[in-house]
């Protein structure tokens, strides 16, 4: 899956839960999991829905195995009605009653006499409900009309059919469809056959046989879908929208023929189907769905007009396509066993999205956004609360809180910090194996690292162990370098200067140098105390930024790399340096002020994702630090005067701007007009967003949106009524969802409560309610304004609330700065629990006291830097 604000928010993760623990339970057999005893091998299913009435009617037959003679069979089953359960056994065919345990989400078939070992088939009769909670089989609506569409992952196939909702319980398909006669379907094979009827006005579609799968992958979408198609790699692929949306197919069908032979040619393995469809979904919960073959999306993820999308936009729906694609393999092909390794789908997922389009766009500064997404991982992995990669999840609240960024960028990271060890291709070479080895299977992260170890000849199950089991994260300390080596020490690293890392936590990391002349990979070991290094004064302990661990440095070092660090680091190298010296202002080791000479000292950077990254601490700072009006406007004045240069210095966009001048051209107005309070570029930004707001092709949209995103803030009604009639009137996805975005960022408090009262409203679809009210609480001007109406409109929130979804709102209530603030946060959340947001809450609270901490440690230095500078 990709998640649907973005994974790099602070989102779940889960507390305690040691390496060991997670070995033991992968044996015994605990209350929610079903027993092993009876197998499925394959599904036959042929589904009635009605979309008017918004239920359906089911027939299936699974066909078993069972390797103990038994009365009953417990399979998984929620919110489905059984009519009629009949077993075929070798022998006499029995009835069952059917008992249904609502808690466990399980239901029981138990036959009058024992049913012998061996192969049989169960045969039910069922109807279930096409729900409105875009989970399970549900419903989908747009204006014209409703759509019947399917999301299952990690538990809800069971909403839609009586099965073995596991991962290891792979077996195949034979799906079929009886849907109106106008309309069509999707599913995870192509149709095999289309006949009319039963009855007047249906047909009935038959899709081919699929191979072994998890339940969690099947997928079935009803309605008038429509398709641009492709073939590549004899592979037919098509991308699907809604029909008003068709027309913004075309760009994602180019991008997945690129991939689809990117892939074939990297794992070595070609794409095990011989479709794959990519389908645009009107409501969706997450970003996108890896469903084997019929890949299900977030419309903002996949469809967009090339002539009028920002570069960061293109480069978003690539990687959502490449992501899901990757999964293709890495997850639909071999299967973690179960979902406390569920990282190995989505970790290899999001560290593989990058390859392919970074091949395909290498203007698109891919390697700087991973070096960037990197950091963000880092900081929440440097909180009290993380979890362990690989953990302990049972219950489906549990396993749906594993989606998290630990599972999605640590994971990623570890990936990244072996394979930069290894040598791409090595990496490549154990990635084939594993892959190879556990084809329509399952696999553990042993399995996974045990391939790795085989391939490469070096420690890597030590190293990857030491990465995926323990919490936290390192932090390694360079002494000055002496006669060829350089003394290291690690610790486990917190942000928090109040918390003592326990001295036994040590891991075992390939620690990358660079230094003038050479680049050179050390095993750094809990008993390492010293490396060699080639003898020169300049080093970097983070070559291209890829390794998972935090690095601190002696002053002399540090003021060495300060002083070259444009010339003698790399664009990933200059991400990570500086995100090491954020990390020490926040652990109370380094002075904000240490931090803002840094970025001054960067300021002509010309990367855009290097200045995007410290632009991004500069509104930390301001927004967090910064308490009062005076330093906020003392910080504006010291943005303004570093950085109205730099973008007076870009001038207007010109035909030949690469994407690269095109992104910091509009981060630069973007900072001046937010931070650096630019009156000047205030009124600019509003002509350029009137203009692109007349014509979308007439602006660079990338400078557009920005400067869209700038005029908002300081908005009038008048532009608020023309977004509004954007976003209901627009059908291109990308300009309508930026429109809905800015409604609540309007600082006027009249229009941000129209705004607010606009989140809830039925103009705005469910998945998109709580991300509304997310963004007005991450807008500092309106937070408060935002607290306040969640608050006083509960009930007409919590009605628009999906699970994730819910989670994603309480963990952005942690956006607060005050003690107050957080008693008031934890006391309104106890009085009114949202589910599956236990851990959510947990990380909102930590981060507010993290917030409070350093602003209780660095607002008087910042007070002190801005007096020097006022001075200077
Ligand atoms: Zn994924």
């Amino acid at each position: 899956m990709t998640c649907s604000i973005s994974c790099f928010s602070a989102r779940a993760t889960l507390g305690a839960a040691a390496a060991f623990a997670v070995l033991a339970l992968s044996q015994a057999v605990p209350g929610q999991r079903l027993p092993t005893t009876v197998i499925p091998t394959h599904y036959a299913l042929k589904l009635t829905p009605d979309l008017k009435a918004a239920t359906f009617s089911g027939e299936e037959a699974i066909d078993v195995n069972i390797s103990q003679p038994t009365n009953t069979i417990t399979l998984n089953a929620i919110e489905i009605a059984f009519q009629s359960v009949t077993i075929f056994p070798n022998g006499p065919q029995q009835t069952g009653a059917v008992t249904l345990d609502a808690d466990k989400q399980q239901a029981t078939f138990t036959f009058p006499s024992t049913v012998p070992a061996g192969n049989a088939t169960i045969k039910i009769r069922y109807t279930g409900i096409l729900n409105n909670e875009l989970r399970g089989f549900y419903l989908s609506k747009t204006a014209r009309r409703n759509y019947a569409v399917t999301q299952f992952e990690a538990t809800d196939a069971r909403r839609a059919f009586p099965c073995f909702d596991e991962p290891a319980f792979k077996a195949s398909y034979d799906i079929s469809l009886v849907i109106d006669a106008g309309d069509t379907a999707i599913s995870n094979t192509s149709i095999a056959a289309d006949t009319p009827g039963p009855g007047a006005n249906k047909h009935t579609l038959v899709f081919g046989t699929t191979p072994k799968m998890s339940t969690y992958l099947v997928a079935f979408l009803v309605g008038d879908f429509q398709c641009t198609g492709g073939r590549q790699d004899n592979v037919d692929i098509r991308v699907c929208a809604t029909p008003d949306k068709a027309a913004f197919t075309p760009y994602a069908l180019g991008v997945a023929k690129f991939v689809l032979h990117y892939y074939d040619d990297y794992f070595g393995i070609h794409y095990p189907l011989k479709k794959l469809d990519l389908i645009a979904i009107p409501d969706f919960e997450a970003g996108a769905m890896e469903n084997f073959g019929a890949i299900t999306y977030r419309e903002t993820d996949l469809l967009l007009d090339p002539r009028t999308a920002t570069v960061a936009e293109k480069r978003e729906v690539a990687l959502v396509v490449a992501h899901e694609m990757a999964h293709q393999w890495f997850g639909d092909l071999v299967t973690m066993q179960w979902w406390d390794n569920i990282w190995l789908n989505e970790g290899f997922a999001t560290w593989m999205e990058n390859k392919p389009v970074a091949a395909m766009h290498p203007e698109w500064n891919i390697p700087e956004v991973v070096a960037g997404d990197e950091q963000v991982t880092l900081n929440v992995d440097a909180k009290p609360t993380t979890r362990a990669i690989r953990a302990r999840a049972e219950t489906p609240d549990e396993i749906d809180e594993m989606f998290d960024d630990i599972a999605y960028g640590k994971a990623s990271d570890v990936l990244l910090t072996v394979e930069n060890y290894l040598g791409e291709e090595t990496f490549r070479e154990g990635v084939h194996a594993y892959l190879s080895a556990h084809e329509y299977g399952n696999a553990t992260a042993e399995d996974f690292w045990n391939a790795q170890t085989a391939t490469s000849r070096k420690p890597v199950d030590r190293i990857m162990e030491s990465l995926i089991a323990q919490r936290g994260e390192p932090i390694l300390t360079f002494a000055a370098p002496a006669g060829g080596r350089v003394s290291v020490a690690q610790k486990r690293f917190f942000l928090s200067p109040s918390i003592t890392p326990d001295p036994a936590q040590k891991w075992t990391l390939p620690v990358c140098f660079k230094t003038a002349d050479a680049r050179d990979c050390e095993l750094v070991t809990p008993e390492t105390s010293s490396v060699i290094l080639p003898a020169t004064s300049l080093f970097f302990a983070n070559a291209a930024g890829k390794g998972y661990y935090r690095s601190v440095y002696a002053p002399a070092q540090y003021q060495d790399l300060v002083t070259h660090a444009e010339s003698a680091l790399t664009p990933s190298e200059r991400i990570s340096f500086t995100g090491d010296v954020w990390a020490q202002v926040q652990a109370d080791k380094a002075t904000v002020g240490d931090y803002l000479n840094l970025v001054a000292a960067l300021k002509s950077d010309s990367n855009a994702e290097v200045f995007s990254n410290s632009a991004g601490f500069l509104g930390t700072i301001t927004d967090k630090v910064a308490s009062t009006k005076e330093e906020r406007d003392e910080l504006g004045v010291w943005i303004r005067r570093n950085f109205a240069a730099e973008y007076a210095k870009l001038g207007p966009p010109a035909p030949g701007d690469s994407p690269n001048t095109l992104e910091l051209r509009a981060q630069l107005l973007a900072l001046l007009v937010d931070h650096g309070n630019d009156a000047d570029l205030t009124v600019q930004a509003r002509q350029i967003a009137d203009r692109y707001l007349d014509d979308p092709t007439a602006v660079d949209p990338t400078l557009g949106q920005a400067a869209l995103d700038a005029a908002a803030k300081s908005g009038d009604a008048a532009l608020f009524d023309r977004l509004q009639k954007v976003y209901e009137t627009s059908t291109d996805p990308e300009l309508q969802e930026n429109a809905l975005r800015l409604l609540v960022q309007f600082h006027d408090p009249t229009l941000l409560e129209r705004g607010l009262e606009y989140s809830v409203s039925n103009k705005v679809r469910n998945q998109d309610t709580a991300i509304q009210l997310a963004i007005g609480l991450r807008v500092p001007e309106n937070r408060d304004a935002t607290w306040n109406f969640i608050k006083t409109h509960w009930d007409q929130v919590q009605a628009d609330l999906t699970t994730d979804l819910g989670a994603e709102l309480v963990s952005h209530s942690g956006s607060f700065c005050t003690g107050e603030k957080r008693d008031d946060v934890k006391n309104f959340f106890a009085a009114h629990p949202v589910p599956a947001s236990d851990v959510a809450l947990k990380h909102a609270l930590e981060n507010i006291d993290s917030c409070v901490e350093l602003r209780r440690l660095q607002e008087s230095n910042l007070k002190i830097w801005l007096a020097a500078q006022a001075g200077s």
